[in-house]
């Protein structure tokens, strides 16, 4: 796959609002994409029904468009483009794990919850490994399908490898876990996906070249890799951006009052403002003339230092944090 001009996304769960360090991390997919002459691409990650905020969708495209992103292509064909949304992508990701299922890459699981957790609980009690047991690991594809069939309850789980997985991080550099992943689920119960699966899907089906995102899915990217390892398909860069903090190292999250970028707005903050804040955070620049850049300014600003061999280096100022 081409990884120039960059094709980015930015990839919010509508589980909560767009705060500071989403914001920041929108703002560089948009940068990385504009400065190379690619597309930005908004995906809402709908696949946690639970979890899901009723208004936070449509807080999130009012948001982003306050601070001025705007998003290269959407379902529809002609523009304004709405997002993309994963409920509504359900049928490409049983077609692929399908897939994985017909060549054994991914296998039916029909433990329950109370199952599992009865399986933990006693062997957390004798001091043994916890996690998935891997108990219908071996189970016939006859016997599967017929279960299947006769509608029993199950979720679809990834054989994962018996060996860790090397991955590299444009950030972090490259790392292998000490312990291989365990066979985590791709489909619920519920027929929806598990982020990891619909993330990797959709990042493929949408031809990503650079996935930027927060430090905290840094321990997932081997997972992520392992299913396009499966597909055969070549993973995208990754670069991990730090965190944003308070003053006790605390991760901002929903639970710090003033991170939201409603609040900024309801308080006659201006959006430029905002973003400079959000861009700066970590460097400072001599190079850039005047006080406030314009997005068109940070454009110019990174166009020639996202070029091909130097992303690495913008990267860095990411991890300063
Ligand atoms: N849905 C994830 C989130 O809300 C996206 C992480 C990613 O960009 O892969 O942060």
């Amino acid at each position: 796959l081409p990884t120039f001009p960059c094709r980015t996304r930015f990839a919010p769960s509508p589980t909560g609002y767009l705060h500071l360090g989403s914001l920041r991390t929108a703002l560089y997919n948009y940068l990385l994409a504009k400065a190379t002459g690619g597309q930005f691409i908004l995906r809402i990650e709908d696949t946690d029904q639970v979890r899901t905020v009723p208004d936070a969708e449509k807080r999130l495209v009012e948001d982003l468009h306050w601070a001025g992103l705007s998003w290269d292509e959407g379902p529809d064909k002609a523009g304004p483009y709405g997002p993309y949304r994963q409920s509504e992508r359900l049928e490409l990701y049983h077609t692929h794990a399908a897939e994985l299922i017909a060549s054994g890459k991914a296998y039916r699981c029909f433990c329950s919850k109370e199952q599992l957790l009865h399986h933990n609980t006693i062997s957390h009690e004798q001091g043994g490994r916890t996690g998935y047991p891997g108990t219908c690991r071996s189970i016939s594809p006859e016997e599967s399908e017929d279960r299947a069939a006769r509608g029993e309850s199950h979720v679809v789980r990834f054989r994962s490898p018996a060996e860790p997985t090397r991955i590299q991080d444009l950030v972090f550099n490259s790392f292998r876990k000490k312990d291989p992943e365990e066979d985590f689920v791709i489909i619920k119960s519920d027929g929806f996906p598990t982020y990891h699966f619909a993330n990797v899907v959709d990042d493929r089906k949408m031809a990503i070249t650079h996935v930027i995102r927060g430090s905290e899915w840094l321990l997932s990217t081997p997972k992520h890799v392992d299913l396009y390892n499966a597909f055969g398909w070549e993973p995208p860069r990754f670069a991990h951006v730090g965190l944003l903090v308070d003053m006790n190292q605390q991760k901002l999250s929903k639970r710090h009052p003033g991170v939201d970028v409603t609040y900024y707005k309801d308080n006659k903050i201006l959006p430029a403002a905002l973003l400079n804040f959000a861009v700066l955070l970590g460097w400072s620049t001599t190079d850039v003339k005047g006080d406030v850049m314009t997005l068109e300014d940070m454009v110019k600003y990174f166009r020639p230092r996202f070029t091909k061999g130097d992303i690495k280096v913008s990267m860095e100022k990411l991890s300063y944090l």
